[in-house]
């Protein structure tokens, strides 16, 4: 019988890049791969962003491959439009860059990944069975059996780490949901059903030559176009020559059809008036689907040498295409538990099992409830810069500088993190709230024709990050896009201008982490104006004044309290009120 120091359950996108990785780390590791499958189909996992396209070209070498095998991605796209008006190409709202993104990132073609970086891995000796099936498994704290059948024999081998990464079909063995029970995640009521097709018309030639010229005339075909809606998105990935992905993810709370049925997907697609477009002469290859798909173990790692990977573990929601991100950063982490001594081995996987843990809990506040809000421009041109902006700041940031491999560094994301959790659910849940008030009010939709915004994937910190960037300026940076999300939802719900000095010189993290959309958290705000403007008054009149303000001052531009003081007074209050700060990355947006 053979032994391995690691064997990976599966041979899917995971278990490729991973073992690649960990191989290129420590080329005596003796992996082994066994997967069911002779030949590679198509899957989801084709979109990548910043960690993932990091991880492929530095991490695991695949640079000249991924541009050679391909297609280079022009960021995340997203196109709005009004039902109640005639649907015209260049009318709809949009959100994309207009030049190719800094990091770079690949729109992947998983059948011909898959079945490429089978090859690569063993020619740096990775052992990998195709047509493998895992059959048993004889679980032994460090020499775990592992009985699979191929061509009819059975075969055994050990392995002292084990790895799952059979993908969604992770509960094949009883053995994982004793160590770690799954549970479907109940607060996102997510499904989603998708396909590839063939002669898909080019989006570039759908529009005239000023639409193309909005975006420098680069190719928004190559980028991931999300065509968005109220309780959906869909999905539009080129994954090669003539081939493209069609997916529709959807709050099934709000989207009541059966997209689970092909034929119900199709006419979806058909009846959204830019897909309609797009495949009117086109023809489908394949078709898959998914009921619900948030789900989640409760232990990452197991002492007794065991560990899941990507969709074994857990997934949450594929806008912003975080899965390959989250095997990227899996690779890092399973880094430190095969390379832990036993005596170890137990703290190094609670920490493990804890970041894991927290960066689900805080991607998942990116979705929960938000599918209401897709419906609007307005509403998603403040919530994509969010979140794009504090990805790009946090996470692309710490992975270039390869912080993942220091446990104490991820010890310290940990001690950190019911703040930053605390911060991004009051942002969040600030997003869900506007989406609910334009709903009520039926203005969501009131910008979804004729705007174009470049404030999402073209951040100037990108080239920062490349050159000279730092954790203080990354906390400043954020400090600033937090200041500019919370006036910016704010200015949408109540319409005044809330732009100004006195109100972003009082928004700290502390405040922000208990930011709400509604009157409380203004009244709380305008407590801490009262004592700055007080305060103010002190030293310039030495008058001590019993400041009122109200939530109408904000529309203003002298609060009513001060109308009745000398005109000196209201003079320096004007200025006080109404004095705008230079936020650095507001002015960083190209202007278009
Ligand atoms: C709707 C949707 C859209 C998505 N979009 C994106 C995206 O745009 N970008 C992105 O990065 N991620 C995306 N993802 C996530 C992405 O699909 C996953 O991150 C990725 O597929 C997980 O890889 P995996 O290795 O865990 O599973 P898989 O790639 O499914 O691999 C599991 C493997 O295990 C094998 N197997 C199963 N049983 C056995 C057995 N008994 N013996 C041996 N082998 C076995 C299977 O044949 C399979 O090859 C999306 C996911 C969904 C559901």
């Amino acid at each position: 019988m053979k032994s391995f120091d690691l064997i990976f359950l599966g041979g899917g996108i995971s278990a490729l890049m991973v073992s690649r990785y960990l191989k290129l780390q420590n080329p005596n590791l003796k992996i082994l791969i066994l997967e069911k499958k002779i030949i590679t189909n198509y899957n989801p996992g084709e979109s990548t962003v910043g960690v993932a396209g990091l991880f492929l070209i530095r991490d695991l070498q695949l640079s000249t491959y991924c541009y050679l095998n391909h297609l280079p991605k022009n960021g995340l796209r997203y196109f709005f439009h009004d039902e109640q008006q005639n649907f015209v190409v260049e009318e709809c709202s949009e959100i994309g860059s207009n030049i190719l993104p800094i990091f770079p990132t690949f729109q992947i073609d998983r059948k011909s990944f898959d079945a490429d970086l089978q090859i690569l891995n063993q020619k740096i000796g990775i052992e990998i069975e195709l047509g493998a099936k895992v059959t048993d498994l004889n679980i032994n704290d460090d020499k775990h059996i592992i009985t699979y059948k191929k061509d009819n024999k059975v075969y055994k081998s050990s392995t002292k780490w084990l790895i799952n990464s059979l993908g969604r079909a992770n509960n094949q063995f009883k053995i994982f949901d004793e160590i770690s029970p799954k549970s479907l995640n109940q607060s996102l009521k997510t499904a989603s059903s998708w396909g590839r097709f063939t002669n898909v018309s080019d989006i570039d030639l759908l529009g005239d030559k000023k639409w193309q010229k909005k975006v420098g005339f680069t190719s928004r075909y190559l980028s991931t176009n999300h065509f968005m809606g109220e309780g959906y998105w869909i999905w539009v990935i080129p994954i090669g020559k003539d081939i493209v992905s069609f997916g529709i993810v959807y709050d099934y709370k709000i989207i009541k059809e059966d997209l689970q049925d092909p034929k119900l997907f199709l006419n979806f697609l058909k009846s959204h008036p830019f897909c309609k477009l797009l495949i009117q002469d086109a023809q489908q290859i394949d078709f898959q689907c998914s009921p619900h798909l948030a789900y989640k173990r409760t232990q990452f790692a197991h002492k007794s040498h065991i560990s899941f990977l990507a969709e074994s573990y857990a997934f949450v929601d594929p806008f912003y295409s975080p899965g390959s991100d989250i095997i990227a950063r899996q690779a890092y982490l399973l880094e430190h538990l095969i390379n832990s001594n036993q005596k170890d081995l137990s703290n190094t996987i609670e920490t493990i099992n804890k970041y894991v843990d927290l960066e689900l809990s805080i991607i998942q506040t990116l979705y929960q409830n938000q599918y209401l809000g897709f419906a609007s421009f307005e509403l998603f041109n403040i919530k994509s810069l969010w979140d794009f902006h504090s990805y790009t700041n946090r996470m692309v940031f710490n992975f270039y500088q390869e912080k993942f491999k220091d446990l104490n560094w991820i010890k310290r994301e940990i001690d950190a993190g019911q703040s930053t959790l605390k911060l991004t659910k009051a942002i969040q849940t600030g997003f869900v709230d506007l989406a609910l008030y334009l709903k009520e009010n039926k203005i969501e939709k009131r910008y979804n024709l004729n705007q174009y915004s470049l404030r999402q994937n073209r951040f100037k910190i990108e080239e920062e990050i490349l050159l000279n960037y730092n954790d203080d300026q990354a906390i400043i940076e954020h400090l600033n896009l937090c200041k500019i999300t919370v006036c910016e939802l704010l200015q949408v719900r109540y319409q005044y201008n809330f732009d100004k000095k006195i109100i972003q010189d009082q928004l700290n993290f502390s405040l922000i982490q208990n930011f709400q959309l509604n009157n409380t958290f203004l009244e709380k705000l305008l407590k801490k104006l009262v004592k700055t403007m007080s305060r103010n008054i002190l030293s310039k009149f030495q008058q001590k004044l019993e400041v009122e303000l109200q939530i109408e001052d904000f529309s203003l531009k002298v609060p009513q309290y001060f109308k009745n003081q000398s005109k000196e007074m209201q003079q320096f209050i004007y200025t006080l009120w109404n004095a705008k700060t230079p936020n650095p990355l507001q002015e960083s947006f190209p202007k278009l």
